[in-house]
């Protein structure tokens, strides 16, 4: 088998989208899986849409979730340049070359006669296919019309007799007759060449040996098998990707979650678990295991396995994988990526002093598989850093409906300011005696101190939120918030 070339070619036009994200995925896949080699190329010959910004963002994207290139921007290689606005003269040569074969003419109707061409079509129920005026001109009639104001030149591509089909990697043979298409436009004269032509020309000058990309381009594909064809080029295999659904089965949208691929590390997703998550959206190896690292993707990974049918984003899914992949890193990992994150959000001092550091560490510690995400932390533990708590109504309305709240909280205050034994293992039997000797349900007294030592209703174990905290602002915040009961009372 000669080498396994494939490209992902986004056009930055905006964010890594979390579609585009698993094109590359499982083009990158395919490569590794099978020693070939993995390209970027930038397709941004539409200068009114692309942006330097959105270039940069699908990059980090992409090195965000570990999907690295063999040859493209940054890094370039033999078959550069990587990006379309700079290989515009590849593409005039090939336009040259078909129109020199009679394969492509110019065409200069204008928008407002095409439309009414179509109008007509329609009114008598036909279908509307370019009529070929412009292929039939003589010399004269176009030198005539090249004349009239408001008339702008794009190259046609006559379309020939025949039939276009594939064997489609994912979805099996695909035909169609080339009856069916008009004589499509692939160049414009201002230079500009159209997505269909570029493509072509590019996949071919790269060695493009696999075309894998989502199945909107399917109409696209026969375009570019005549493409191929009509200039004597190798046609590479293609094979399309189901589309990703959101969960009501309506195409993918903000209203179904994030589709920024850059976004989710921000909300504190993984890359492997984004990774894994984005590999079985269209992709199952024996639909029963379902946590992959990249090099079991890697190994497993064939387009034989690919679905014909859409796939579905399924937010939940994505939040239960990273809980698996957060609970699998070792603490001290687990503990740095917080910390990462906190450093950003400017919640942590990176000069903690190491005592503090060993804290943060034994909170995650404490936290275990409740922390889904990185971000949770602040959510689930910012009490712990915190000299003040302020307790909300909300917390305070709790607190009051429970039984002998103020009794518990007085009596815990009083053992927790002189037991001797103040570690997790040494607390729980006091604390539980207590509950006993106040006449009252253990989870009582848990849901007391919890209320008046962190302000939240889940965390850690009790008694690790107590060591946590400490003996002498478990002794303040218990004084505070019987404080703050009694001044509820009397208002
Ligand atoms: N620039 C095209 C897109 O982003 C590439 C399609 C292809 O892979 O051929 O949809």
């Amino acid at each position: 088998m000669s080498e396994v070339r494939v490209r992902f070619a986004p056009s930055p036009t905006g964010y890594l989208h979390v579609g585009s994200a698993r094109t590359a995925l499982y083009n990158w896949l395919y490569a590794r899986h099978l020693k070939g080699t993995f390209i970027l190329r930038v397709e941004d010959t539409d200068a009114e849409r692309s942006n330097v910004d959105s270039v940069r963002t699908i990059l980090e994207g992409m090195t965000w979730m570990g999907l690295n290139w063999d040859e493209g921007p940054e890094i370039g290689g033999a078959y550069g340049p990587y990006f379309q606005s700079e290989r515009k003269a590849l593409y005039k040569d090939a336009a040259d070359r078909l129109v020199a074969m009679g394969r492509a003419y110019w065409c200069d109707c204008t928008a407002d006669e095409l439309e009414a061409k179509k109008q007509q079509a329609l009114a008598e129920k036909r279908t509307y296919r370019y009529d070929r005026t412009c292929l039939r001109l003589t010399e004269e009639e176009r030198a005539s019309r090249a004349a009239e104001p408001g008339r702008t030149r794009a190259l046609r591509f006559k379309v020939e007799p025949g039939e276009s089909g594939w064997d489609d990697l994912v979805k099996g043979r695909l035909d169609f007759d080339n009856a069916n298409f008009d004589d499509f436009v692939i160049f414009r004269s201002s230079g500009l060449p159209i997505y269909n032509f570029a493509c072509v020309v590019d996949d071919s000058a790269m060695k493009i040996s696999h075309v894998i990309r989502g199945d909107d381009h399917v109409s696209n594909t026969p375009r570019q098998i005549m493409l191929y064809r009509a200039m004597g080029l190798a046609v590479p295999a293609f094979g399309h990707l189901p589309m990703i659904l959101g969960s009501d089965g309506q195409k993918l949208s903000k209203r179904h979650g994030a589709t920024a691929v850059g976004d989710y590390g921000a909300m504190g997703y993984l890359p492997g678990a984004m990774r894994n998550f984005l590999a079985l959206l269209g992709w199952s190896f024996d639909g029963e295991h379902e946590i992959f690292g990249a090099d079991e993707l890697i190994e497993k990974f064939s387009l034989e396995r690919v679905n014909t049918s859409p796939a579905i984003f399924n937010l939940d899914k994505l939040y239960w994988m990273n809980g698996e992949y957060m609970k699998a890193l070792p603490l001290a990992e687990r503990t740095r990526l917080v910390r990462e994150q906190l450093v950003a959000g400017g919640q942590w001092n990176p000069q903690s002093p190491p005592e503090r550091e060993a804290l943060l560490e034994r909170i995650v510690e404490s936290l275990g598989e409740r922390l889904k995400l990185t971000t949770q932390f602040i959510e689930y533990a910012d009490c712990f850093l915190q000299d003040e708590l302020e307790l909300s109504d909300t917390t305070l309305d709790a607190l009051a409906a429970r039984p002998k709240a103020m009794e518990i909280m007085e009596k815990l205050e009083a053992l927790l300011r002189d037991f001797p034994d103040f570690t997790v293992v040494g607390l729980e039997p006091p604390v539980r005696q207590l509950a006993a000797d106040l006449g009252v349900k253990a989870g009582d007294v848990i849901n007391v101190a919890r209320g008046a030592l962190t302000g939240k209703k889940v965390g850690p174990g009790i008694f690790d939120v107590m060591v946590l905290v400490g003996r002498d602002k478990c002794t303040r915040r218990l004084q505070a918030a019987q404080a703050a009961l009694r001044s509820r009372v009397s208002a």
